[in-house]
């Protein structure tokens, strides 16, 4: 099967004329297809090479070997039903037909005895798919694992329900599906394990020998933000704060709210589990050249790279270098991505 998306309609056309006048085996069987010998002229030599036919230049003349030759004439409808070789029907086809294909696979498919496939589809990326890396989010993908119910709105955005929808839900309480988590200090059910209202650490309530953990519970979000937000340091929230609808553990245990507050500041998203993840494929490498990661050379002598793979001092960055079995090489997005998890991870210690 040939590369016949490699040529052009007019190119196929003239490869099958070409072949036609050198032909010596007119009406002649499949089994009797010797070599097939072209002048070396013009653009033939180019058409073959794109359509990957393997062909060698002998004395001034393309060859192509008898099994090749067999399937270039099968591909172009030289040979017809009875198995003979008929180049002038197949001109006259392929004149029939050059007006009307699309493609050259198209004008090859309409006068060929067989079924003509595309061979393969052109990549040209060398490794890895960094078009696919990304951010892994849930959907839609939230910056806490807090309960926030339909108060948010579809965003499921704490941000609004604390600020904006103020007269909607009167003192600003919502209510959700969260763990009992009592203060025993001012008597509260607060759904966390420290009291929004008196700062004291609270436990989980169970009712009875049962075990079922949470409930339903009214919790003050304006006091709840409000004391987040100084323990934070904040005199405003981010515009976005997405939480999620409910809860799936199973004693629907939240996250500290602030935790959510930070990672809408640094732009990380959670996933169920509370990671920040950041999906890429795993694409083995085993050397790189400078230039092709965007690394400079004073970086790489710094990370230890001093020498390419051959052991030359490293001194351009056309250089072949080996890479250190403890390093990877993180596309740029998700170079940004780790360094926003950082700043999180940082601002929560
Ligand atoms: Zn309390």
């Amino acid at each position: 099967m040939f590369e016949f998306q490699a040529v052009t309609i007019q190119e196929l056309e003239e490869l099958a004329h070409t072949i036609h006048e050198h032909l010596q085996m007119e009406g002649k069987g499949m089994h009797e297809v010797g070599e097939l010998a072209i002048p070396l002229a013009g653009n033939i030599k180019s058409v073959l090479e794109r359509l990957n036919v393997p062909h060698k230049v002998i004395n001034g003349n393309i060859v192509v070997s008898q099994d090749y030759a067999k399937s270039l004439l099968v591909s172009l409808g030289f040979v017809d039903t009875n198995g003979k070789i008929d180049g002038a029907s197949a001109i006259a086809n392929i004149e029939r037909y050059v007006e009307k294909a699309q493609s050259a696979l198209e004008l090859a498919n309409a006068v060929s005895q067989v079924k003509l496939e595309k061979r393969s589809t052109f990549i040209g990326a060398r490794i890895g798919r960094p078009e696919k890396a990304r951010e892994r989010l849930m959907q839609p993908a939230p910056n806490a694992l807090f309960p926030i119910g339909d108060y948010g709105g579809r965003d499921r955005n704490i941000t609004d329900a604390y600020e904006k929808e103020e007269k909607k839900f009167g003192d600003k309480k919502i209510k959700v599906e969260i763990a009992r988590y009592k203060c025993d200090t001012c008597g509260r059910i607060v759904g966390m394990p420290y009291c929004y209202d008196c700062g004291r650490p609270t436990r989980i309530e169970r009712v009875d020998s049962d075990e079922k953990a949470y409930d339903e519970i009214e919790i003050d979000i304006d006091k709840m933000m409000t004391g987040a937000m100084k323990r934070l340091g904040l005199v405003k929230l981010p515009n976005l704060v997405k939480g999620v609808k409910g809860l799936i553990n199973k004693d629907k245990i939240a996250e500290p709210i602030e935790k959510g507050i930070l990672r809408a500041i640094y732009g990380v998203y959670t996933f169920k589990d509370g990671t920040s993840r950041f999906d890429a494929t795993d694409a083995p490498i085993t050397h790189f050249y400078p230039r092709e990661i965007g690394t400079d050379i004073e970086t790489l002598k710094r990370l230890g790279y001093d020498k390419d793979y051959l052991g030359r001092d490293l001194t351009s960055d056309d250089q072949l270098i080996e890479l250190k079995h403890q390093d990877v090489i993180i596309n740029k997005r998700g170079a940004e991505y780790f360094v926003k998890v950082a700043k999180f991870v940082d601002a929560v210690a």
